[in-house]
């Protein structure tokens, strides 16, 4: 089966795929079976190297140059020729070598050349000595202790070598990237175009800001946290508004998105129990699989394929309504899913340890539980955690608090303080 007629005959015939479970989905398998449904963008171009940060190479940069291009000191002191020294500690000062102004000429023997931190090592030297290890008498300088022969050479090629790969295709590039590439003299980078993703919020209780809340409303908070989330991840963001559970005006908003964008976020209108407007709409345009996703918060999730424009398919995640659900199943699923679609074959997972938690927990066996948490060094400087405080997926202010999820896997029940735990960083993120 292709992974397309295993989409559409989940979204009509769940139980067509062995141990598929929609009402008891565990976390793994819900990820791992998105995995397989994304593929990346094609289309490149090519950027600036500061545009690039955040952006996805889309080929190999190969070093045009070996880096540092000459041997050169990596101290302030001097430069001589190792094999001279079993036979004097003295040496002749005949010269001197700056980052930008070289020696010109070479070293005999018994003669050393004063030499600043990346000055090129003059012809026949090959070993520096640190200034601070010499007596200087004249034009002579004294020492007792010999650093070993090749010492405090920066090698030519020792970072980077001529015609080797220095970033692989599907690397995201980062501050230090952007350095890298500026040191070989790149000027511009090939990178994949930017994701676009599209998202509105679902609900008739919703009412945006600068209206006063009528009775029943609750502000829309749920589209301000993914155009967080989403701005972090680096994507291009179009934004369509807290949508009334009208199927209309659902149907028409999420097709128009589905043209737009890459991708469709929705929050709210997934539960069972809704009024089942969204699962119709998705029925009708695309391959769209509901679960109960056994995990605490986030419990309903919906993640397949909406027709967009022509054969082009938008990639769909229906993230529950709970604003901390909204953020969990966003970590869980969505951002991993995002770096996928944006290039990158195989993110790297959010940092994951284990540290004592200094508080008891309340747990249920048979779901995963992403309790918040804070990450903190103790008085003795080792790092520990303790729940925030009440974890109600309604309870936006515990995301605020959290520097990180402590994850609670399937088996694990009701945990006494001291007991070991395992963290997932958000600082950064959140
Ligand atoms: P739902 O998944 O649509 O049943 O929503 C679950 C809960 O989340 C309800 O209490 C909703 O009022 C709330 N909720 C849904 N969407 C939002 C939103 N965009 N902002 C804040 N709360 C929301
Ligand atoms: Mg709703």
């Amino acid at each position: 089966m292709t992974n397309k007629t295993i989409l559409s005959e989940l979204a009509t015939n769940p139980s067509c795929m062995d141990d598929y479970d929609p009402n008891s989905m565990p976390v793994t398998k819900a990820r791992q079976f998105i995995k397989q449904f994304l593929s990346p963008v094609i289309e490149t171009e090519v950027l600036p190297i500061r545009e690039s940060l955040g952006r996805v190479l889309a080929a190999d940069i190969l070093s045009p140059a070996n880096v540092p291009n000459y041997d050169n000191s990596a101290m302030d002191g001097y430069a001589f020729n190792a094999a001279d020294i079993s036979k004097s500690t003295e040496l002749k000062v005949i010269g001197s070598a700056f980052a930008g102004k070289a020696f010109v000429g070479g070293i005999q023997s018994g003669e050393c050349v004063r030499i600043m931190t990346g000055g090129m090592m003059p012809k026949g030297a090959d070993t520096v000595i640190m200034q601070e290890r010499v007596n200087v008498e004249g034009d002579l300088i004294r020492f007792t202790e010999a650093p070993k022969p090749k010492a405090n050479v920066r090698y030519t090629g020792e970072d980077l070598q001529l015609g080797k790969a220095v970033l692989p295709i599907g690397h995201m590039m980062r501050a230090a990237d952007l350095g890298l590439i500026a040191s070989l003299g790149i000027g511009e980078v090939n990178v994949y175009r930017q994701l676009k993703v599209a998202f509105f919020s679902t609900g008739d209780e919703l009412a945006s800001i600068g209206k006063p809340l009528q009775e029943g409303q609750v502000y829309d908070s749920n589209r301000y946290t993914l155009y967080g989330m989403l701005k972090r991840l680096g994507v291009e963001i179009i934004d369509m508004g807290a949508i009334a559970d009208n199927p209309e005006l659902l149907e028409k908003t999420l097709l128009n998105a589905a043209k737009l964008a890459d991708a469709v976020i929705t929050s709210g209108g997934v539960s069972v129990g809704e009024a089942d407007y969204m699962k119709q709409l998705l029925a009708k345009h695309g391959q769209v699989m509901f679960w109960k996703v056994a995990m605490k918060p986030g419990r309903p999730l919906a993640y397949g394929k909406i027709q967009g424009n022509q054969d082009k398919h938008a990639h769909y995640f229906g993230l529950p309504g709970n604003p901390v659900a909204v953020m969990v199943t966003f970590y869980q699923f969505v951002r991993e899913a995002m770096l996928v679609l944006m290039g990158q074959p195989n993110p790297a997972p959010l940092p994951t340890f284990n540290v004592v938690c200094t508080e008891n927990i309340k747990k249920q066996t048979g779901r995963t539980e992403f309790q918040r948490g804070i990450l903190f060094a103790d008085n003795d400087g080792t790092w520990k955690v303790k729940p925030t405080g009440a974890q109600g997926s309604a309870i936006l202010s515990s995301m605020s608090l959290a520097n990180c999820f402590i994850v609670l896997s399937e088996t694990v029940g009701n945990l006494d303080a001291g007991a070991l735990v395992q963290v997932q960083v958000l600082d950064g993120l959140v």
